[in-house]
């Protein structure tokens, strides 16, 4: 067990309260860490540091951010021990998926610090003799980031490392589920050398997560909100934003539909999706959720993609074998995708393989003839629990993928490009890859998501453009000449 401590204006600190909370491991519920359970106080004292650091940080030079940002880089990854230990403790993850994990995020990291130098504006021609005009970016002040724990490291670097490279001094939320392992992430900038204040973390009991992340909104320092979470809680931070007239970007929940056509390539399909359903357990907002296979060859891919499901291998990440499948995050999740699979089955639905479980170490689990009436054809399993819509033609795939309140990621297989290429068009998502699977991400590229998966883009230049404010300013180099 691990006790944790935040990080506010340069130092390790607990709540003002006192009070802590813990977190259990999830297959075993020895104790995993306990961490500050913070309070307003804790809020109002961490906008206040990083407010105060944002004077100087603002106008430290781009080349001294980028240094600073590429050490955390460093040290990020020299933590790798730590984090698949952290991460198998807190949320029983793979050591496959740390790994990756930890490598992506410290990708984000060198992404960022490539990106303080396009913090660019432009030139603009006025009507106004000797008038100069100028579209200048500035940071827009303190960026509040929220993460969750199923991608922990990648999603605590994604929230702030932008904002960071733009100029922002930040607040990272540390999840309820994995507040140790966040941490960690905190501890590589306070290594990296980052000035007292402009990373600050910190850490909240779950009941308290409403109000403690109300009154972070509320501060008027805080000029920025990021959320990577559910769309539940994602409307709510929506609409705490609104009433502030803060802009948020939002990375919500997703039902990934995985399309493949009557032409694809079945290999190739079977191991991408494969992968993309059941990498980190299903646990991942891009994770295939929706397998929409053409009837012609659906036979064939059930059969094959099933059998790869089954040799996936399942067990507790601590042990000595490397496991693909390792626990579950809580037995909320046993329940929901058990549930699901009763529902399905119920409906008429068939097991292709794995099936319900009794503990968070949960099977691979495939449902063959998943209808519209089955509620796993709607909702987020965040479970390895996947359904097969069987579809005859493309203009049915695209009806099926599209009939979804979500809009993340999305896959289409065919080996016919062009054909593809107009099937994804229309599908309804953010992202959208052609024989690729629905489970990539890259630091550089624009990511997010439409719909339910909620609006505004993580990654490359459009990251810049959610964390700094554009601005119209002139100045006046001729004599100007008024009405009166
Ligand atoms: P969650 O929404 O339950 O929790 C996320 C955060 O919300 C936590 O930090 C928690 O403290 C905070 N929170 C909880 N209640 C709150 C409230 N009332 N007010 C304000 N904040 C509150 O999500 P989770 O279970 O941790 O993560 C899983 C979800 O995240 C899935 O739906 C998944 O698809 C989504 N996700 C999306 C992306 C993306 O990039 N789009 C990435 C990863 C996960």
């Amino acid at each position: 067990m691990i006790d944790v401590v935040m990080l506010v204006g340069g130092e390790e600190t607990g709540a003002a309260s006192g009070a802590r909370f813990e977190r259990r491991n999830p297959l075993d519920a020895t104790v995993a860490s306990r961490a500050p359970a913070a309070g307003t106080f804790d809020a109002v004292r961490a906008a206040e540091a990083a407010s105060q650091a944002f004077v100087t940080w603002r106008d430290t030079g781009p080349g001294q951010r980028r240094a600073l940002l590429l050490l955390a880089a460093d040290c990020l990854e020299a933590k790798l021990p730590q984090f698949v230990d952290a991460m198998a403790a807190e949320t029983g993850a793979a050591a496959l998926w740390a790994n990756f994990n930890v490598h992506l995020g410290a990708t984000m990291l060198r992404e960022a610090a490539a990106l303080t130098t396009q913090v660019a504006g432009e030139v603009i021609p006025s009507d106004v003799p000797g008038s100069l005009a100028l579209a200048v970016r500035q940071p827009a002040g303190v960026v509040l980031g929220i993460a969750p724990w199923n991608a922990p490291v990648i999603l605590g670097v994604r929230a702030v490392a932008t904002p960071l490279a733009c100029g922002n001094t930040v607040i990272l939320k540390g999840s309820e589920n994995c507040p140790r392992t966040h941490q960690l992430i905190a501890q590589a900038f306070a290594e990296a050398g980052f000035p007292a204040g402009v990373v600050n973390y910190v850490t909240n009991a779950p009941e308290d997560a409403g109000a403690f992340v109300g009154a972070l909104i509320g501060h008027p320092a805080v000029r920025r909100v990021n959320f990577t979470g559910s769309t539940r809680v994602g409307k709510l931070i929506a609409q705490s934003c609104a009433a502030h007239l803060k802009p948020a970007v939002l990375e919500l929940g997703g039902k990934a539909p995985f399309l493949v056509l009557d032409d694809a390539d079945i290999d190739a399909a079977v191991a991408a999706a494969a992968f993309s359903a059941f990498a980190n357990s299903g646990q991942i907002c891009m994770s295939t959720e929706r397998l929409i296979v053409d009837q012609r060859i659906a036979d064939d891919f059930v059969r094959r993609f099933a059998a790869k499901a089954a040799s996936l291998p399942v067990g507790d990440p601590r042990g000595s074998q490397p496991v693909v499948l390792g626990s579950v995050i809580g037995a909320g999740t046993v329940e929901h995708c058990n549930a699901l699979i009763d529902d399905a089955l119920a409906k008429g639905a068939s097991l292709a393989a794995g099936g319900k479980s009794r503990s968070t170490l949960m099977p691979a689990t495939v449902l063959d003839g998943v209808t519209r009436t089955m509620r796993i054809y709607h909702e987020e399993s965040f479970g390895p629990v996947k359904g097969i819509v069987r579809v005859r033609g493309d203009a049915e795939a695209i009806a099926c993928a599209n009939d979804n309140e979500y809009g993340l990621a999305a896959a289409v297989f065919s080996r016919d490009i062009a054909r593809a290429w107009n099937v994804a068009r229309r599908i309804e998502s953010g992202i959208c890859h052609i024989n690729g699977p629905t489970v990539h991400d890259e630091a550089q590229m624009p990511f997010g998501g439409v719909k339910g998966s909620g609006f505004g883009r993580f990654g490359g230049r459009a990251g810049i453009h959610e964390f700094t404010d554009l601005r119209w300013m002139t100045v006046q180099t001729a004599a100007r000449h008024y009405p009166f």
